[in-house]
């Protein structure tokens, strides 16, 4: 009995990290996308093993595990793009529940969570909130929104980039030249 179930752990050792990357798709705006099923809020599901415990984990902490190592106790991976289902650990950091937290209140993801919390007005998604995040990453974010199908209109609005200069960003006409510095 113990056998068959060391062997079902070896099988899927084996076989983790072609697993994971073959749901994996590199975007040009710099995500990777999780391709395979998402949970809670858009997270990437993704089952694999941990000193000998098969985890129902998060594509996202596998990701960071895999790069960046082991993720500290009572820590969480969070997201710099706003893009839940991402797993490129460029994308990622390591923060603390409050963090998360403060971060999940400036993205307007709380409570109702995804698109929809703008709809209700509490939280805007304008450019008064989005004025909090890292200036260095907006292209970043940009390329990656444009790549997900948002219009250069909706680009400007969300970021307060003038259309033309998102457009730059977008045709690779201009690089790290926004909000560097600041
Ligand atoms: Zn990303």
């Amino acid at each position: 009995m113990g056998c068959e179930r060391k062997l079902s752990v070896a099988s899927l050792k084996k076989s983790l990290d072609e697993r994971f990357w073959e749901k994996v798709v590199k975007t040009e705006g710099g995500c990777w996308n999780w391709t395979a099923s998402t949970r809670h809020k858009g997270y990437g599901a993704f089952v694999y093993e941990k000193n000998g415990v098969v985890v129902q984990g998060r594509a996202h902490r596998y990701s960071w595990e895999l790069h960046c190592g082991d993720i500290p106790d009572g820590m969480f991976v969070l997201h710099r793009c706003d893009n839940p289902a991402c797993v490129n650990p460029e994308h990622l950091f390591l923060g603390t529940n409050q963090d998360n937290v403060n971060d999940m209140m400036r993205k307007g993801r709380h409570g109702a969570g995804g698109s929809k919390c703008g709809s209700n007005g509490k939280w805007k998604r304008g450019k008064d909130h989005w004025n909090c995040r890292i200036p260095d990453d907006t292209d970043v974010l940009i390329k990656n929104d444009r790549s997900l199908g948002m219009s250069y209109g909706l680009l400007s609005k969300k970021y307060g980039v003038a259309i033309s200069h998102v457009y730059k960003i977008c045709t690779g006409k201009i690089r790290k030249e926004v909000g560097n510095g600041v």
